[in-house]
């Protein structure tokens, strides 16, 4: 396993209970001189989001620390419910987070040995095929209060076992006539040892072994193992697994093979935000969304169409750390690391959303100048670009009021402000339309104020952004905004469903948007603040001439609480 970034180490490095529980198994030799084995065992039924980006870097990164090696293991053994699709797209997605795996691997290569082990289980008296049904099976497991009742059929002679189980196999008995269980303990305090089962019949068709296959392992009797074919050290996993541990050890124990350790730590869970592949798939199949991808899914292609990079993922995943309880952390911390990520790598344009003309009567007609803008004042290497000025210019419709509020700093008649790397302007009157609305704004301009610089060390209050009117492209914009309503999505009422919770104005479509003439070469993957507005990348629905931007987060907007408190 190798990070294909030395920054990526950073989203494990921090020390953490698994890293020192790591560490001490390294200085006692507690697996002799074998490397550090780890794996990310996701099941292909559906894409990954934010909350596997936790174990990915979790699992390939604890690995990368100490030496050792990360398989990537398609954990599909619920062939009804997992694609292709979903395959190719984890691949594609723990690629883009950074990371890359030692070897590539399916539990359904496992089957056979799966198949062997069950046989040898049987063999030994410590698994039975039960014919009750799938609800009689239930109510013979108890409760937590109370034990569980054997099942008639749990006295079976090994023999009537083998004959049966391996009929199951050939295919004789109709989907859920019959299962393979555990033989272990209908008493014990932990549900899943009263008798896991740990194969059922289902005559469905598997993406890889086709119909080899009619009967299938469940997860508790397939994980454990998979690992220790594999030779997996440490196999962590998230909290809810923890009451499947005594079952994981059972298996490895009783079939005698190589010593697997699973440890637990907390689900990543994030406010306005849902993380289950079951839930984001209803999503998409009731077309809340627009597919797994929508910029406002928290799945990876989601975040990564949305404009999110892979750097300020894993240094989130990093700071939110790892524990043995679960919580949440909130969505801003998210956006911060993002807001940093591309305050920093992210080239500055100009692109008025709302567009307002703005026409300035003094500056010579016909004329274009050419102004020096720096690309990132963050990073003076991204260099400058030279971009058109002229005397009809677009400013966005907020930044003037024809009556300014108490603390509007921007333009207004008689007011005089700053258009950023170019002139200082100052109002003077209004063109409205029949209906009120003011079309445009006339203003003149300060000659001797040629870069934005004051001639004169006079102030003005305000820089504002600016496309001139003549240069300027056309372009969509996408607005988004949190999916989910309430910080807790799962917060319901009676007879609510989570996706009741769903924020109703979560996406808004701007059609009329002008952005200086640079923007028209911009790239899938190119990265922007557009200056005072937020930060914007190319949605794949871009085409030249008909360019889509999606905005990825806004800039911190102060004035817009402030307008809000005010009435204004
Ligand atoms: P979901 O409920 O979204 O389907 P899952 O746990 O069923 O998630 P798997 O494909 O089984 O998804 O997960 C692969 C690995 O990712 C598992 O080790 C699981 O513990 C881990 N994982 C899943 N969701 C989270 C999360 N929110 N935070 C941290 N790890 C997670
Ligand atoms: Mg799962």
């Amino acid at each position: 396993m190798t990070n294909s970034n030395s920054e990526s180490q950073a989203a494990a490095a921090p020390s953490n209970f698994l890293h020192d529980m790591i560490a001490e198994d390294v200085r006692t030799k507690k697996y002799g001189d074998a490397v550090i084995q780890t794996r990310f065992p996701p099941e292909p039924n559906g894409y990954l989001h934010i909350g596997h980006a936790k174990a990915i870097c979790i699992d390939f990164g604890l690995a990368d620390e100490f030496g050792g090696k990360t398989n990537l293991r398609f954990d599909d053994t619920n062939p009804e419910k997992e694609e292709q699709e979903y395959v190719d797209s984890i691949m594609n997605d723990v690629r883009w987070l950074g990371f890359d795996w030692e070897r590539l691997c399916y539990a359904s290569d496992y089957f056979d040995q799966l198949y062997e082990w069950a046989l040898q289980l049987v063999k030994a008296g410590k698994a039975y095929v039960d014919d009750l049904t799938a609800d009689e099976i239930r109510q013979h497991r108890g409760t937590l209060t109370e034990p569980g009742k054997d099942s008639p059929y749990r006295s079976r002679t090994i023999e009537e076992n083998l004959d049966l189980f391996t009929r199951m196999k050939a295919g004789e008995f109709p989907d859920g006539t019959r299962v393979l269980r555990a033989k272990i303990d209908m008493a014990s305090p932990n549900l899943n040892m009263r008798d896991p089962v740990m194969y059922r019949i289902l005559h469905a068709s598997h993406q890889r072994t086709g119909d080899k296959w009619c009967i299938y392992p469940m997860y508790d009797y397939a994980h454990g193992q998979s690992d220790s074919i594999e030779r997996v050290t440490h196999s962590m996993c998230t909290l809810e697994f923890t009451d499947h541990q005594p079952i994981y050890r059972w298996y490895i124990e009783h079939l005698g093979i190589f010593p697997s350790n699973q440890t637990e730590f907390d689900r990543l869970n994030i406010t306005y935000t849902m993380l289950s592949k079951r839930k984001l798939l209803q999503l998409v199949q009731e077309n809340r969304v627009n597919g797994w991808d929508d910029p406002r899914m928290p799945t990876l292609c989601g975040l990564r169409r949305r404009g999110f990079t892979p750097e300020a993922i894993r240094a989130f995943v990093a700071a939110s750390g790892v524990s043995r309880t679960n919580g949440s952390t909130d969505v801003e911390m998210l956006e911060h690391f993002q807001r940093d990520d591309l305050n920093r790598r992210a080239n500055r344009a100009m692109a008025v959303l709302r567009p307002l003309k703005l026409v300035i009567d003094n500056y010579p007609a016909d004329q274009v100048e050419f102004v020096e803008a720096a690309n990132n004042p963050e990073d003076p290497s991204a260099g400058t670009r030279k971009v058109p000025f002229s005397g009809e210019i677009y400013i966005e419709q907020d930044d003037f009021r024809e009556t300014p509020p108490p603390k509007y700093y921007r333009l207004s008649p008689g007011k005089e402000v700053r258009l950023r790397n170019a002139y200082f302007v100052t109002a003077q009157s209004v063109v409205k339309d029949a209906a009120g609305v003011i079309v445009e704004v006339h203003c003149t301009y300060d000659p001797a104020s040629r870069g934005g610089n004051s001639p004169d060390g006079r102030k003005v209050k305000s820089t504002m952004h600016w496309v001139s009117a003549a240069h300027a492209i056309s372009a969509e914009i996408r607005l988004y905004d949190k999916l989910f309503a309430k910080a807790d999505p799962y917060d319901l009422e009676e007879g609510q469903d989570v996706l009741d919770n769903l924020n109703a104005n979560s996406l808004e479509i701007l059609t009329t948007a002008k952005l200086e003439p640079s923007l028209a070469t911009a790239k899938l993957e190119d990265r922007f603040q557009f200056e005072r507005v937020g930060y914007f990348c190319i949605d794949p629905d871009s085409v030249p001439g008909n360019l889509v931007f999606n905005r990825t987060l806004a800039l911190k907007d102060s004035w817009a609480k402030i307008e809000k408190k005010s009435g204004a």
